[in-house]
């Protein structure tokens, strides 16, 4: 048994971006509510998520776009960030409690107190760039993460797995060219934001896949391209950029991966853990639309972690 830390807040399920938005408080309200009807809330250690420092989130954000975020926070109402993007009034808040959930969870299984994280976090954050929100996303919580572990934590070589449906294209903006930073990506192409295909530097492992493509290619790709990188890179520390909108419930995207696949690829990157960073996984929640198979992703997700 592995001790899996769990970490959300409240306050990321009062982030509000209006009626119909996909990216809605009721996402981290049907991944609670399965784990405790599966039990396995029983298996984790759950934890609040802190505010983020502004010392860590200006690891990887301009300060001028943190104090533009700040002030765009509306009193009441909701102001739009980018087309998708939008703050209500406790925005803010969330934003920086997803964001401080990603330090606090490379804190816990840097110290050694959990051996791996799940972070049940919105606003997700792997579109948000250096100076802009984008895609859903305000702040980039798996680079926040990342830059906290090289500069806080010293390691040398920190990989990021991205499996979400969308390419993670702020995180490929922030370390881009970032040899202590290796990213493996799967994701549709062409689609939004329709990068992450043409000039990647050498440290970025980006796999496109085309609509309609399901377990077989998604598990290939693992196999054959993410896992030999992986093992020659040697990470001290895998963060993993969880996106369950690859599903095949999910009408966002076009891609056609089931629970397991969620739970196969989370047992490689467990084995991988266990062989070179002494088994520490920091996962944190990016999309996922369809609730009833983000639940049960992100329940398969955990049970692997947790195991
Ligand atoms: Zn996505």
């Amino acid at each position: 048994m592995a001790k899996t830390a769990y970490i959300t807040h409240p306050d990321c399920r009062l982030h509000d971006m209006g009626g119909y938005h996909p990216e809605c408080p009721q996402r981290l309200q049907a991944i609670d509510d399965y784990l405790v009807s599966q039990g396995m809330d029983t298996l984790l250690t759950s934890y609040g998520a802190p505010l983020v420092a502004l010392e860590a989130l200006c690891r990887v954000h301009a300060k001028d776009y943190v104090e533009k975020v700040r002030e765009a926070a509306p009193t009441a109402g909701i102001v739009h960030l980018d087309a998708d993007t939008a703050m209500n009034p406790q925005s803010w808040k969330a934003a920086l409690r997803a964001a401080g959930a990603a330090v606090l969870a490379v804190d816990l299984v840097m110290r050694g107190e959990a051996d791996n994280a799940f972070c049940a976090i919105r606003p997700p954050g792997h579109h948000a760039l250096r100076d802009a929100a984008m895609g859903f996303c305000i702040f980039n919580n798996v680079a926040v993460a990342a830059a906290h572990a090289l500069e806080e934590h010293h390691l040398k070589r920190v990989a990021i797995i991205d499996f979400d449906v969308h390419h993670g294209n702020g995180t490929e903006e922030m370390f881009s060219g970032d040899a202590r930073v290796l990213m493996c990506s799967i994701f549709q192409h062409p689609f939004f934001p329709f990068s992450g295909t043409h000039g990647a530097a050498a440290n970025m492992l980006n796999v496109p896949l085309e609509r309609g493509a399901g377990s077989k290619e998604f598990r290939a790709v693992v196999e054959q391209q993410w896992i030999p990188r992986l093992e020659s890179f040697e990470p001290q520390l895998i963060l993993v950029s969880a996106g369950f909108d690859a599903h095949r419930e999910d009408d966002i995207g076009g891609l056609e991966l089931v629970d397991e696949d969620y739970a196969w690829c989370t047992e490689q990157i467990k084995k991988l853990a266990q062989r070179y960073a002494q088994a520490r996984i920091v996962s944190m929640l990016e999309g996922g639309y369809n609730l009833d198979a983000l639940a049960r992703s992100v329940a398969a997700h955990l049970k692997e972690l947790a195991a």
